[in-house]
C-alpha cells in the first residue's frame, strides 16, 4: 500500500508540475499570438512628420502605399468592410483614402449620407488597423470653410484618438492663390481641428491642382504635425520632370509631402497608361519616402479605374476583374509592402527597376545562370566578352515583357573556344528613350 500511495503522491505531484508547465506554455502562446496578430497600425502607431518626411512611433521612417476609394457620392458600393478587408488582405493596403464628395451632389447636399459613408471606412480601417484619410474632396473648400469646420470637428471629436486617422482639408485647390486663399482656409481647419485632436497627422492641399507645393514650401503653415498633398497623373505631359523638380524643391526647403492621390493615365483620369513614368514616380516616392494612394477603386469606365465594369462590391476580386491599372499598382502595393507581411505569396510581381545581378555560381566550371528583372517592356542585349574585348557570344537579344528573368550560359557545349579565364557580361535594356547598361564579371575555372 506504501508504494500505492507514492505513485499516486507521484501522479499528484506530476500533474501539478504539468499545470505549471502548461500555465507557463499557455502565458508564452499567448503572448506570442498576441504579437502576431498586432496589426500594422498597432505596430506603428501615430505617425508625425519628421523634417521633410513622415516617422512612425519609433522614430523609423515610413512610407503608406494604398489605395482611393472614388467620389462617395458616385462610386460608395466601395464603401464598406469587406472590400476594405480585401484591399488589405490581398492588396496589402496599409492606407485607404475615403474622397467624400462635397460639391455635385455630395456632402453639401446630402450630409448625413455621405458621413455615413464615410464612417463605415474609419471604422472598418480602425477595426482592420490601417490608415484612414479623410480626404474633404473638393475643389473650392475656400467657399465651404464653416461646413468643413464642422465635419472635420465631428470627425476629430469621434476619432482623434486613434493613431489611424489622418485629415486632408482640400483635395485639389483650383488655381487660387497659396498666401490669400488656401493657405488661410487651411490654417482655420487645423486650427478648429487642434482645439479637439492635438496630434494627428494633417495634409494640406497646394494649389494647381495639389501640384504647388514649391509655393506652400516657401510660406508652409505654422502648425504642428502637416504633410503637403502632392498630386500627378503620370501620363499627363506636365506632371513628368518638371513636377518631380517641383517637389524636390518643397523637400530642400523643408516639407513633408503625401501623395495622396495619383495616377498611371492623363489628369482627365482617362486615356493611356504611361508605365515607364509611373515607374519613374515610384522610384521617386521611395527615394524621397513619399506615401501614397492611387486613383482609384472603382469599376467606372475609365482607365484610372482599378477595376472592370460590374466588379463586385465586396472585393474577392480575381485577376480577370482587374484593369491594366489596377493590376500593376497591385502589384506596385504589393512589392513595396511585401516586407510588412509574413508569408506573403506574389504572383509574378512587377519589378521596381531594372536590375542584373550577379551570376551564380561564380566561380563556375561550366555553366553559370543570371538573373534580371524588367520593370517594363525593353529590348534586351545580353553579351559575353573576354577581357580583351572580343565577343565570345550573344545570349540574348530581344524585347520581353516586364517580370523576372533568369538566364544561363553553359560553356559545356562549347568548351574548346571558351578556356578558363574572367569574363565579362554586358546586360542592355533599351526602353522609350532610356537605356541601362550593367557589367559583370565572371570567372570560369575549368
Ligand atoms: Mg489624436
Amino acid at each position: 500500500m506504501q508504494t500505492d500511495k507514492r505513485i499516486i503522491d507521484m501522479k499528484s505531484h506530476l500533474r501539478k508540475y504539468l499545470k505549471i508547465l502548461f500555465l507557463i506554455f499557455s502565458v508564452y502562446l499567448g503572448s506570442v499570438l498576441r504579437a502576431q496578430d498586432s496589426t500594422f497600425v498597432e505596430k506603428h502607431g501615430l505617425i508625425t512628420v519628421s523634417g521633410n518626411h513622415i516617422v512612425d512611433k519609433n522614430n523609423e521612417p515610413i512610407i503608406l502605399r494604398g489605395m482611393c476609394l472614388f467620389w462617395s457620392q458616385w462610386e460608395s458600393e466601395f464603401y464598406n468592410y469587406d472590400c476594405i478587408k480585401w484591399l488589405r488582405d490581398d492588396w496589402k493596403c496599409t492606407v485607404i483614402r475615403a474622397s467624400m464628395g462635397i460639391e455635385m451632389g455630395g456632402y453639401l447636399d446630402h450630409p448625413a449620407t455621405e458621413k455615413e459613408k464615410i464612417k463605415t471606412v474609419i471604422d472598418a480601417c480602425i477595426d482592420l488597423g490601417i490608415y484612414i484619410i479623410v480626404d474633404w474632396h473638393d475643389h473650392n473648400a475656400q467657399e465651404h470653410r464653416p461646413q468643413a469646420i464642422a465635419f472635420f470637428q465631428e470627425i476629430a471629436q469621434e476619432y482623434g484618438e486613434y493613431p489611424n486617422l489622418i485629415y486632408e482639408l482640400f483635395n485639389e485647390p483650383e488655381q487660387d492663390d497659396w498666401g490669400t486663399v488656401v493657405r488661410p482656409y487651411l490654417a482655420a481647419v487645423i486650427d478648429s481641428i487642434r482645439i479637439l485632436d492635438p496630434d494627428n497627422l494633417i495634409i494640406a492641399g497646394t494649389p494647381t491642382w495639389s501640384q504647388d507645393v514649391d509655393i506652400a514650401s516657401n510660406n508652409p503653415l505654422s502648425q504642428n504635425n502637416i504633410a503637403y498633398a502632392l498630386h500627378f497623373y503620370a501620363a499627363y505631359q506636365y506632371h513628368k520632370q518638371t513636377l518631380r523638380n517641383k517637389a524636390t524643391t518643397a523637400l530642400n526647403n523643408g516639407i513633408a509631402l503625401f501623395v495622396t492621390e495619383f495616377g498611371t493615365v492623363l489628369n482627365t483620369g482617362d486615356g493611356p497608361i504611361d508605365t515607364a513614368e509611373t515607374r519613374i514616380w515610384m522610384n521617386f516616392m521611395e527615394n524621397n519616402l513619399i506615401s501614397w494612394c492611387n486613383w482609384s477603386i472603382a469599376d467606372k469606365n475609365e482607365t484610372s479605374a482599378a477595376l472592370k465594369s460590374g466588379a463586385a462590391s465586396k472585393g474577392n476580386w480575381p485577376d480577370s476583374v482587374l484593369t491594366e491599372s489596377g493590376s500593376l499598382i497591385r502589384n506596385y502595393i504589393i512589392q513595396g509592402n511585401r516586407q510588412l507581411f509574413d508569408k506573403i505569396i506574389v504572383k509574378k510581381p512587377v519589378p521596381m527597376e531594372f536590375t542584373f545581378e550577379q551570376n551564380y555560381p561564380n566561380p563556375f566550371n561550366s555553366a553559370t545562370q543570371m538573373n534580371f528583372e524588367l520593370p517594363v517592356r525593353a529590348n534586351i542585349n545580353l553579351r559575353i566578352y573576354d577581357l580583351r574585348g572580343n565577343l565570345i557570344c550573344i545570349l540574348l537579344n530581344k524585347a520581353l515583357p516586364a517580370g523576372q528573368y533568369q538566364i544561363t550560359w553553359n560553356t559545356g557545349n562549347d568548351r574548346n573556344k571558351v578556356p578558363s579565364g574572367v569574363y565579362l557580361s554586358q546586360f542592355i535594356a533599351s526602353f522609350e528613350k532610356e537605356t541601362v547598361l550593367v557589367s559583370r564579371k565572371l570567372l570560369l575555372i575549368k
